[in-house]
């Protein structure tokens, strides 16, 4: 089972991942949007990191929803809150009880991705976070073993996000110029997805 200590393994195993990859998100961002997703990140999970270490919650979703305020606190773009949203949602959907399976965690999870295209009025296809996120929560399945897989899902969910022209966010104000290019926030979801795989070996 999945307790508090491992969610805050996932978020500090995130934030390391976020701070590695900072230059190349922004690089991504450069192409089709305003070159701040890496930093964005990084100032984000920084903040989720600190709170964690210093005030760590007793359960799983206390964990998570943590996480989420962090975020919406100290990211400006639009990746702050949709992040915020996805964590809190998904801690929000854990309840309070201090394990969860992992069936229990893509439930949770499901509802946190539900949550971001509702507030972000988006769907998959539309070359965002989504197409990085929903593939990744489908690949979940009742085991921890399973985490491999969402990762794998994740990073491919990014990939395929090239030829496709952005609808929503900065980049679809590029139009047909978007085309081509990799999503940053489909990037930073893969990164999250594989931050969840490693917390778990
Ligand atoms: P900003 O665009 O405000 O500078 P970031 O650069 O941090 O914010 O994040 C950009 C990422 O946010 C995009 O690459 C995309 O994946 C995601 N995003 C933007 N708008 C939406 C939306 N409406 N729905 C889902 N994801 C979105
Ligand atoms: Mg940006
Ligand atoms: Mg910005």
């Amino acid at each position: 089972a999945l307790d508090a200590a491992f969610f805050v393994r996932w978020m500090t195993v995130s934030s390391a991942a976020v701070d590695r990859e900072a230059d190349h998100l922004t690089e991504l961002d450069s192409a089709i949007g305003d070159a701040d997703h890496g930093s964005n990140m990084q100032r984000g999970f920084a903040a989720v990191a600190k709170v964690l270490e210093t005030e760590p919650p007793a359960t799983p979703g206390a964990v998570l929803i943590a996480a989420g305020r962090q975020l919406i606190s100290t990211v400006g773009g639009a990746s702050g809150p949709l992040y915020g949203t996805l964590l809190r949602r998904s801690g929000k959907a854990l309840g309070e009880a201090s394990e969860v399976t992992a069936d229990q965690l893509r439930e949770g999870l499901r509802a946190g991705v539900d949550a971001v295209a509702q507030l972000g009025g988006s769907a998959p296809g539309d070359k965002t976070m989504l197409d990085a996120l929903y593939p990744a929560v489908e690949a979940l399945a009742g085991a921890s073993g399973s985490f491999d897989a969402a990762a794998d899902a994740a990073q491919k969910g990014a990939l395929a996000t090239v030829p496709l022209q952005a609808r929503k966010g900065r980049a679809s104000y590029l139009g047909e110029r978007s085309v081509g290019h990799q999503d940053p926030g489909a990037t930073s979801s893969a990164l999250l997805f594989a931050a969840l795989a490693e917390a778990a070996k």
